[in-house]
């Protein structure tokens, strides 16, 4: 079980922001920006590439829970959500998760 079922199962806590049926949000423990969020969803999809054809919908619910988020704590005119997709890319908890980092400025191409 990763650490990211644990939160969504409240068995160890979080600094959750949002909720609904599909998804969860809550602030980054070790945060790369003044604001650094985590969406995930309650479904355990390991990584963007283990999504399958029915998951299309809820992967689009997570873009649209990013900004609506985005809006709820006034960042909607600029943020960057990253999505790391297996270890070498730098994911490191194996449950699928949107990063929303805002609050400062980004460099492209991103590291
Ligand atoms: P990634 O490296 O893309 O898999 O991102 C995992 C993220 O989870 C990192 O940014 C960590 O700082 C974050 N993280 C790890 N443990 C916790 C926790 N208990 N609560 C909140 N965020 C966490």
């Amino acid at each position: 079980m990763t650490l990211f079922q644990k939160i969504i199962d409240k068995e160890i806590p979080a600094d959750i922001i949002y909720e609904d049926d599909i998804s969860l949000v809550f602030k980054d423990i070790n945060p790369q920006a003044p604001t650094h969020l985590l969406i995930i969803p309650k479904k355990p999809i390991v990584k963007v590439a283990d999504a399958s054809e029915a998951d299309k919908e809820l992967l689009g619910h997570l873009m649209w829970v990013a900004g609506e988020v985005a809006r709820e704590i006034g960042v909607e005119d600029a943020f960057r959500l990253v999505i790391n997709n297996g270890a070498k890319a730098g994911q490191s908890v194996f449950h699928l998760h949107l990063h929303l980092l805002s609050g400062r400025s980004f460099s492209w191409p991103p590291g």
